[in-house]
């Protein structure tokens, strides 16, 4: 695990390491959010990444959000925390309480829990629907094929605030093919925002055109090996 001036290095070599991938592209650095992923890692290490004035976070699941999050907001309540890992429809409820962006629409079923936990809560976190650029059987996202009309059923049916695509290229392939897909899909259907990129692929994410990077081990270190079952 990582130590805590580490990770306060951590992030301001990540944060360096994006600002020259985005003036490489021309971009903005501005642009670029910096989402720190960190799911696994227990509230004192996520603390020191809050005292090294980091604000944006990410997690994979509701149950570990619920219990990390709420007392880490009450002492730093402009912090923010974006959901990365699959969504059950019937955890919608706990989720919108507990987090602030929602990454991962991945389906019909999950959109329509959403629209209607949005109203009954009142609250309309920032979605990005989830593709499956790389068409894998084991990965969650709507595939590229399908991408428009299930953008515009999000949009224009269900009224869901989507602001962009998210995606997690296949392990094994060029991320740069899968990153370029994925903003290809934004521009046609008017969306402006990419989270694109982790910790062995964020600089091309960046110059892909990522508005949001979500960067784990580069910042924290490894995660100990743990298993999805019982999540
Ligand atoms: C864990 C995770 C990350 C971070 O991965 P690192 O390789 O540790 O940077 C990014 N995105 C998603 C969806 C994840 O589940």
């Amino acid at each position: 695990m990582a130590t805590s001036s580490e990770i306060s290095e951590n992030l301001k070599t990540v944060s360096e390491t994006i600002q020259m991938a985005a003036e490489k592209a021309g971009r903005s650095p501005l642009d670029v959010t910096l989402v720190a992923v960190s799911k696994t890692h227990p509230p004192e290490t996520v603390r020191q990444a809050l005292e090294a004035g980091h604000r944006i976070f990410g997690e994979n699941k509701v149950q570990e959000a619920e219990d990390k999050w709420p007392a880490l907001k009450a002492q730093y309540p402009d912090a923010k925390v974006h959901l990365i890992g699959p969504l059950q429809s019937n955890k919608t409820k706990r989720a919108v309480q507990v987090f602030d962006v929602i990454e991962t629409v991945d389906r019909i079923k999950l959109a329509r829990a959403l629209a209607r936990e949005f109203d009954l809560q009142a609250k309309r976190p920032d979605c990005y629907i989830q593709i499956n650029t790389g068409e894998e059987a084991q990965k969650a996202g709507i595939l590229p094929t399908e991408a428009d009309a299930f953008i515009a059923q999000c949009r224009d049916h269900l009224h869901l605030p989507v602001v962009g695509l998210m995606c997690i290229p296949p392990a094994d392939e060029n991320p740069a093919l899968h990153f370029a897909l994925l903003s290809e899909i934004a521009k046609r259907n008017g969306l402006q925002k990419l989270s694109m990129g982790m910790s062995g692929d964020y600089p091309v994410a960046v110059e892909f055109g990522a508005t949001s990077v979500r960067v784990g081990t580069a910042i924290f270190g490894s995660r100990a090996l743990v298993t999805d079952r019982g999540a």
